[in-house]
């Protein structure tokens, strides 16, 4: 695999006469004054007989050079934000690319002091990385040329700046690759396969479960998800386990688990009326957990160790799937009643969660995390946003804030919402039979409260509850929904995957 890289570019001056580049691309909202002469002349005198230009992308050629002006609209309103420079070199990329350019620049002049708008050049060169990305499926028919874009020159940029957007991109592309790859070709062992491909050499470890006798032992709500895959070797689940432990001494823990569902039929309570397409998609959050990991494997950050655990599971349906009603005993101890087999995820993650808690309780400074494609609900709530729900220790600690205010300077936006009493009401038992309901049987984006209660299950099949900001121990706990902005346009079955999450949290923990 290929994202295409960042590198320094010289100023714009050499980058106009230099060979490395065979495309300038400039960004902006006013394209009156450059910082060169020639080349502000030539585009004010093409401006005279062209009035798209500042309206729309235009390419221009100038000097025998490619100039493609991407204009980003106003960028002072209030609700204006780093995205603007992100959808602009989108556009504008594809423009580059449809020109024939394999090596282009990208020029950002004028910046605006604003800070909204501190890592515009970041941002647009992700944006492109994100135009450029086709699916692993197509690069395997069609060859990795279908991407001819092999590098981006970024003007007036820092090495470690480049380091930085590198490692992202790559680890971007990763879970854009796992994310966005239709259900055999990325079936729960040859998801674990890429896992262990994208890490050969790197110093994140890979650990993968695949005794099917072990999964059932130690993760029996995974197995429960997983029964109707028995059926089908291929389909069979897995256990991916990563892990990063830096140079030098430790002051942080992160601990992820990712949602690896690579194909949500719903089970028995089956998707119909063609809710089922793009339900290979619900492996996002598990995606977005490998692409983090292997950004921090390629920026190798000081200070912070990273362990992950993947759960990868196929939720078929068969003779031998599971079904509401039935009462599970999870790793925690908890009996869980099954409340409708559509919502499989936090089941696949809870038994992951609960060992990662017991594992949490000796590692140092430790933040624990859920990543997943979760609920339609938070796409309802939030729109093309991320929805964080976290427990008290990390409400104190401010994570949630700290990582979506990161996501609105990196265009990986998100927002907070809280965890509150009628949450843990909602999940709570009826009889004497079980512990715990997982889900009530209407679509999460018309219950109430949908994508915040899913939280109060999960910390409660963790253990988590037991670890809040009263207890001996407590431990900083956030669930991140990304059902809303894990793909484009929030278009499942077409969007491309956006990989959220994977740059709020480099941003967060690792520069
Ligand atoms: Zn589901």
């Amino acid at each position: 695999m290929a994202y295409p890289q960042a590198i320094a570019a010289p100023t714009l001056s050499a980058s106009l006469d230099s060979s490395s580049h065979d495309a300038l691309i400039i960004i902006s909202d006013d394209f009156s004054q450059l910082a060169n002469n020639s080349l502000s002349d030539a585009i004010n005198a093409q401006a005279k007989v062209d009035s798209r230009i500042g309206k729309q992308v235009t390419f221009l050629v100038i000097e025998n050079t490619r100039v493609i002006l991407a204009p980003t609209g106003p960028l002072n309103r209030d609700y204006d934000d780093v995205r603007r420079y992100f959808d602009a070199a989108k556009l504008a990329i594809n423009e580059a690319k449809a020109s024939g350019s394999v090596s282009p620049a990208i020029y950002l002049p004028n910046l605006h002091i604003d800070e909204r708008y501190q890592n515009a050049l970041e941002v647009a060169y992700l944006g492109a990385c994100q135009a450029l990305w086709q699916p692993l499926e197509a690069r395997e028919y069609h060859g990795e040329g279908i991407e001819p874009i092999t590098q981006i020159g970024l003007i007036d940029v820092s090495e470690e700046t480049v380091k930085a957007v590198n490692a992202i991109a790559a680890g971007q592309y990763a879970a854009r690759d796992l994310c966005g790859t239709e259900p055999e070709r990325m079936a729960p062992p040859r998801f674990a396969d890429y896992c262990v491909e994208l890490f050969k050499g790197s110093n994140v470890s890979v650990d993968v479960v695949d005794d099917i006798d072990l999964i059932d032992k130690n993760y029996p709500m995974l197995s429960t998800v997983a029964r109707a895959s028995y059926a089908v070797e291929r389909h069979h689940p897995r256990v991916v386990k990563l892990e990063y432990v830096p140079e030098g001494e430790v002051t942080r823990t992160l601990m992820f688990v990712g949602k690896g569902l690579v194909y949500d039929t719903g089970g028995a309570d089956l998707k119909v009326g063609g809710y089922m397409a793009g339900m290979s998609r619900d492996k996002g959050g598990a995606a977005s957990v490998a692409g983090f990991m292997k950004a921090v494997a390629d920026y190798q950050p000081k200070g912070v160790k990273v362990i992950s655990y993947l759960a990868v599971v196929r939720n078929s349906i068969g003779s031998d799937c599971f079904v509401p009603d039935e009462i599970i005993t999870s790793r925690e101890g908890v009996r869980v009643r099954i409340g409708n087999t559509d919502a499989e995820g936090r089941l696949a993650m809870g038994d992951l969660l609960s060992e990662m808690k017991d594992l949490a309780k000796t590692e140092v400074n430790p933040t624990l995390f859920t990543v997943a494609t979760l609920t339609g609900h938070a796409a309802r709530a939030m729109g093309p946003y991320g929805a964080y729900v976290e427990n008290g220790p990390a409400r104190s600690a401010n994570t949630s804030r700290q990582i979506a205010e990161l996501g609105d300077l990196w265009a990986d936006g998100a927002e907070v919402s809280r965890s509150r009493r009628e949450d843990y009401d909602f999940i709570k038992p009826r009889t004497l039979a079980d512990d715990v309901l997982s889900s009530n049987n209407a679509a999460s984006a018309v219950t109430a409260r949908g994508h915040q209660f899913p939280m109060a299950f999960l910390a409660v099949v963790g253990g988590l509850d037991k670890h809040g900001n009263d207890s001996a121990q407590p431990l900083p706990y956030v669930h991140m929904d990304i059902a809303g902005s894990g793909v484009e346009g929030g278009d499942w079955q077409h969007g491309k995957p956006t990989a959220a999450s994977v740059t709020s949290l480099f941003a967060r923990y690792c520069m």
